[in-house]
């Protein structure tokens, strides 16, 4: 591995991830597996604005924007440092092309995998909101903007998930994952394994079964931005979390080294 810190793309899953100690294990391993950033840059899938756009630089409240799951989710506190120097870096990186909404805190795209990796809260984050309507390539080139910054001891993370049809969950787990999901996450593996960025930034034409895995493809975005940030050259790609959860529902991380 190199001296570069990783890009990693999470499974978010459902926001009851934060109080799932078996599903945060290998969050935590992951994030035990790499030396500590001096900050982390995320990207989740519950934050879009007309251009990329960066949140506030200052411990806010969490963003609880999800209903009907535990209350106990709603007590969650993860009261992690804002980043306001990696706001500037960000700032110098996308030239005039980013906005700013000091106002608004962390959704539970960044804090629902995140309590699990930095449990202490202890390494200041910011938040950059997609820009709505990007092409795959626009979100690719934005993260190529960023990519320096794993120079800077600075962790990229997008927050999403591989698959993610909400109306075709099985909150039961019954049944085996569904083919249109398992080969749909297969097709991802594969095309990351061999770094075809082509066929990526072309997955709602090239990817099995693509609407029926994303009918809205928020979830997916945050990767597009993730592969940007591996740079130029080639990266080493492993997954450090496999498998899925309410039956289609792929809990795949991605992780970019090098
Ligand atoms: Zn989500």
């Amino acid at each position: 591995m190199g001296s570069r810190t990783p890009a990693i793309f999470v499974g978010h899953g459902a926001p009851t991830i934060a109080l799932d100690a078996d599903k945060g294990a290998p969050l935590a391993r992951l994030a035990g597996s790499f030396d500590r950033p001096d900050a982390i840059l995320v990207v989740s899938a519950h934050w879009t604005a007309p251009r990329a756009t960066l949140g506030a630089v200052e411990t806010l409240p969490l963003i609880y924007d999800f209903q009907g799951f535990p209350e106990a989710l709603s007590r969650v506190r993860w009261p992690a440092p804002g980043a306001p120097e990696l706001a500037g870096r960000v700032r110098e990186l996308l030239g005039g092309d980013a906005d700013e909404a000091s106002g608004r805190g962390l959704d539970h795209g960044v804090w629902t995998p995140l309590v699990w990796m930095y449990p202490n809260a202890d390494v200041p984050v910011l938040q950059l909101a997609m820009p709505a309507g990007a092409s795959y390539a626009e979100l690719y080139a934005l993260g190529q903007r960023l990519a320096p910054l794993r120079d800077e001891r600075v962790l990229i993370v997008g927050s999403g998930n591989l698959t993610h049809n909400l109306r075709r969950v099985d909150f039961s787990e019954r049944e085996p994952p569904p083919a249109w999901a398992a080969d749909f996450d297969a097709w991802a593996a594969d095309v990351l394994t061999r770094w075809d960025v082509e066929a990526l930034l072309d997955a709602p034409a090239r990817a099995p079964e693509f609407r029926t895995n994303h009918p809205t493809d928020e979830h997916l975005r945050p990767l597009l931005v993730v592969a940007g940030a591996a740079g130029h050259g080639r990266p080493e790609v492993s997954f450090p979390v496999t498998g899925f959860e309410f039956g289609s529902l792929s809990r795949r991380a991605v992780r970019l080294d090098g």
